[in-house]
């Protein structure tokens, strides 16, 4: 049984150790310690890569059950959003928040705090569960990170569940779209604006041009695209010779993901060409969009746990990427399901106490099945 008083005690100390992306080391040592008090528990860490700096590592750990049936991974990210230093949790009338200065960081901490519980609880009762394969991951908010960098070779488990997503219980989200940022380089010619402008090539208007020409924002029901950066900075009187252009595609639709990002690239270079100016082009895959099917092994486990807890599941998709867009690029079959938590990425930022109960008992209920 979920003993919830326990749980809501392990979240508030682990909100209060501070572990902002890239400053994870303490909670790195935190999670390890956790692990290890698991009796049984194999525990392991893993780098996070080159492209990530950090003095935290992604976390590991097995835990060998007796019930037959695939392994299950239990994945939470330790990371969090600013501001989250300093973290003063305020519990009242059913819900923790901050004190207003800083996110609550129950996005993740509140689905470590679950797992940690679901693995405790089934420990002390002896009750049969499933092998368990958990993941405490680094750098999910600047990009999925660490997720990126698990060794998919080393884990046992193929299937399992990210806890990391608002909502009441019972909901999960089986699609999550793929996202490419892009970034363009203009580089026309530079002359005397007043002078000799006829000279020139301003790298600012050939950037509107190809930006004017672009499907933005929701281009269709499965795709959004935005720009974020324009960069140039030159005195009035020069024609600026270059601009920097930076934005993003998400698709839950890879066809469409690649459509919209030929569109995007193909703007700039028309308007390019147009002007007679040079382009320097790059794409970058942050990570692959997923859609689960629902007759899926991990979806109907969780479904019929929410069914055996009399709680009506919520099957949806979501507009942002998680660590199970990676799992599941590694040919797992991952979904991402609630902890309770509200307005994540906030300073109004909630975990509702009942509800963090509630999805942790689903978790444990699946574990035990
Ligand atoms: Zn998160």
């Amino acid at each position: 049984m979920i003993n919830r008083q326990r749980m809501l005690d392990q979240f508030l100390e682990l909100i209060q150790i501070d572990s902002e992306s890239g400053n994870e080391l303490a909670m790195s040592e935190k999670l390890i310690g956790l692990l290890k008090a698991i009796p049984g528990a194999e525990v392991r860490t893993e780098a996070a890569g080159d492209f990530y700096k950090t003095n935290g590592c992604n976390v590991i750990g097995w835990i060998k059950g007796s019930l037959p049936g695939e392994p299950i991974l239990l994945s939470a990210h330790m990371d969090t959003v600013v501001p989250g230093n300093g973290i003063k949790p305020v519990v009242k009338d059913g819900i923790v928040s901050s004190d207003g200065t800083t996110v609550l960081a129950a996005d993740d901490k509140a689905g470590i705090a679950q797992i940690f519980e679901a693995i405790c609880s089934i420990k002390e009762s002896g009750t049969p569960h499933r092998d368990i394969e958990v993941i405490f991951s680094v750098g999910e908010e600047q990009g999925l990170y660490g997720a990126k960098s698990i060794d998919v070779s080393k884990l046992h488990a193929r299937q399992g569940y990210v806890l990391d997503t608002g909502g009441r219980p019972g909901r999960i989200v089986t699609c999550q779209p793929g996202q490419y940022s892009f970034s363009a380089t203009i580089t026309g010619r530079s002359a005397h604006a007043g002078n000799r402008p006829e000279e020139g090539i301003s790298a600012i208007q050939t950037a509107a041009k190809a930006i004017a020409n672009m499907k933005l924002l929701r281009v269709d029901e499965l795709t959004t695209s935005n720009i974020g950066v324009i960069e140039a900075n030159f005195p009035t009187n020069i024609v600026p010779e270059s601009c920097f252009v930076k934005g993003e595609v998400r698709s839950r639709s890879k066809t469409r993901l690649d459509e919209q990002e030929r569109h995007i690239y193909q703007c700039f270079e028309d308007a390019c060409k147009a002007a007679g100016a040079s382009l320097e082009y790059e794409k970058t895959v942050k990570y692959l969009s997923y859609e689960m099917d629902l007759s899926a092994p991990v979806v109907a486990e969780y479904v019929a746990a929410c069914g055996r807890l009399g709680v009506e599941p919520q099957i949806e998709g979501a507009g942002g990427g998680s660590d199970a867009n990676i799992y599941n690029q590694y040919g797992m079959q991952c979904i991402v399901v609630g902890t309770g938590m509200y307005k994540n990425h906030t300073s109004a930022e909630i975990l509702n106490i009942e509800e963090f109960g509630k999805c942790a008992e689903i978790i444990l209920d699946v574990l035990t099945h």
